[in-house]
């Protein structure tokens, strides 16, 4: 790639029609931890982002890869992901603020998005429609397939810079469509280097174009391209309300946000993995995931017992520098995130919460933290928090706990413990959330299942297979016999 480096400083471009090509203006992207510079990337124009759509729809026009193709391509860059796994680690650690031993595992969750992308490219096929079976129309034939709807804008956020891309440009490609891809401005690198890489894998240039650049700027100069039949976006829920504003009667999918709750009953099968989970997968990329837990509600005959578990998991987590083997706990994306968690926490203890664990920052660098006795209006618990802080409150009664989990606008997933099946049965039926995990929290995320989001968590499904779905449409073959 077009990419030089002086005083040791690399320039990024923007990926149109298969070239890197160098915007007049360029943006700066730091280390989250040392606040050095990483590297100066090109901030796209409107011009560089109607160039690059118009790139990708005649790409697009020309010529639809094949499934045969489309399947080699990612199968390919799946494996140069692992081949480069400990640099593209380190890559999203420096940009994001990651734990190494974190970033590794995103790599690694992005090969296998991409390959269960490759896998579902030769399995796209629409309906047999049995269309004999109404009266009048005893002569007819019809069937359905599957088309790609086109040209797909593809808007990510910065806490998940490599899996959750692979997320969108995976099943576009792989559904035969071209991709106009913007990340997030604060982590744009990861991206980049999957541009790189599928294109050393054999995609040939303007089925990916990359934009970079800020949201308010290349983000609406996108969403404004009426030659865009497509936009997936993953991020806050108060851009992805503009996002349906702005995009009409155009396909969307948003992958929003969430406070996700967990609920541990008196029959959990196992109390201390339990703790343990809700603690890891709360603190985890210091909280800043879309279903990192967030409100936890614990019966109140094994309480006391869950957060004296709870503590001595978060005692012995180590916090600080991303980069080193130890750490458990990276920084913040920034130091006013950080700042805005921390004073969340103050303001909880203010109303009557206690600090189990935590509770300060230091710069980018928020301790992970655990709160007892919470209440529902505390804004650590019905706000999305995304900062490494579990909020632990006591129910008696396991109707209010489905009742106060429900109790909030979002809906992406939720996690609930118990040994008691038809109890887990009607949390399956009545807790309002995309996903429901039994016996694990709503942090899990196999990459292959359906994932989304109900209320205001966001429209359509990811998992390569879903995505794929939402991604091509469906047209209808009548034969007049
Ligand atoms: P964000 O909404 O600030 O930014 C996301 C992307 O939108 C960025 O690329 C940004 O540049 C772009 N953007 C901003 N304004 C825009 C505009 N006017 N037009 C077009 N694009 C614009 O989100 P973030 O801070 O990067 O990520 C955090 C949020 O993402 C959290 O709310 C989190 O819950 C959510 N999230 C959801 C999921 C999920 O799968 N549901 C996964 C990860 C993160």
């Amino acid at each position: 790639m077009d990419r030089k480096k002086s005083d040791h400083t690399i320039h990024y471009h923007n990926l149109i029609g298969g070239s890197w090509v160098k915007s007049e203006q360029q943006f700066e992207v730091q280390h989250k931890f040392t606040n050095k510079t990483l590297a100066f990337v090109s901030r796209s124009s409107q011009d560089d982002i109607t160039k690059a759509v118009q790139n990708a729809l005649d790409t697009f026009n020309d010529r639809v890869l094949t499934a045969t193709e489309r399947y080699d391509i990612l199968t390919k860059a799946s494996s140069i992901f692992l081949e480069r796994q400990e640099e593209l680690a380190m890559t999203i650690t420096c940009e994001v603020g990651k734990c190494i031993k974190d970033a590794r595992l995103e790599v690694q969750r992005a090969a296998e998005t991409f390959i269960a992308s490759a896998e579902e490219a030769k399995r796209i096929s629409g309906n047999g429609i049995p269309i004999e079976g109404q009266k009048a129309q005893e002569k007819k034939m019809a069937f359905s397939i599957r088309v790609p709807v086109g040209v797909i804008g593809a808007i990510t956020p910065f806490n998940f810079p490599f899996n959750l891309t692979a997320h969108k440009v995976g099943p576009a490609l792989a559904a035969g469509n071209a991709v106009v891809l913007k990340p997030a401005e604060l982590t744009p690198i990861s991206a980049i280097k999957m541009a790189e890489i599928l294109m050393e894998a054999g995609l040939p240039g303007g089925y990916l174009n990359v934009v970079n650049g800020y949201g308010h700027e290349a983000g609406q100069y996108l969403l404004e391209n009426e030659q865009i039949s497509m936009y997936t976006f993953t991020g806050s829920p108060k851009v992805g309300r503009h996002i349906k504003t702005v995009t009409g009667i155009r396909k969307i999918t948003l992958e929003l946000g969430n406070n996700s709750p967990n609920i541990i009953h008196h029959d959990v099968p196992d109390l201390t993995k339990a703790a343990e989970l809700c603690v890891t997968r709360g603190v985890m990329n210091s909280g800043q995931a879309c279903v990192s837990v967030q409100r936890v509600y614990v019966h109140r005959d094994i309480y006391e017992r869950f957060i004296e578990e709870s503590t001595n998991v978060v005692k012995k987590m180590t916090y600080g520098d991303p980069e080193l083997e130890i750490t458990d706990v990276g920084c913040m994306i920034s130091e006013k995130e950080a700042e805005r968690a921390e004073s969340w926490v103050k303001e909880a203890v203010d109303q009557g919460a206690v600090l189990v664990s935590g509770g300060s920052r230091d710069g980018a660098v928020m301790q992970p933290t655990v709160l007892k006795d919470v209440t529902q209006n505390m804004k650590v618990v019905c706000e999305e928090v995304f900062a490494p802080v579990v909020s632990i409150m006591p129910y008696d009664d396991i109707q209010v706990a489905f009742r106060l989990a429900n109790d909030t606008p979002y809906g992406l997933q939720v996690g609930f413990f118990t040994s008691n099946l038809q109890l887990a049965m009607q949390a399956a039926k009545d807790l309002c959330f995309g996903g429901v995990i039994i016996n694990d929290v709503s942090t899990f995320r196999a990459d292959i299942m359906p994932y989304g989001g109900l209320k205001d968590s966001g429209i359509g499904k990811e998992g390569p297979k879903y995505a794929i779905h939402e991604m091509t449409d469906e047209k209808t073959i009548v034969i007049n016999l």
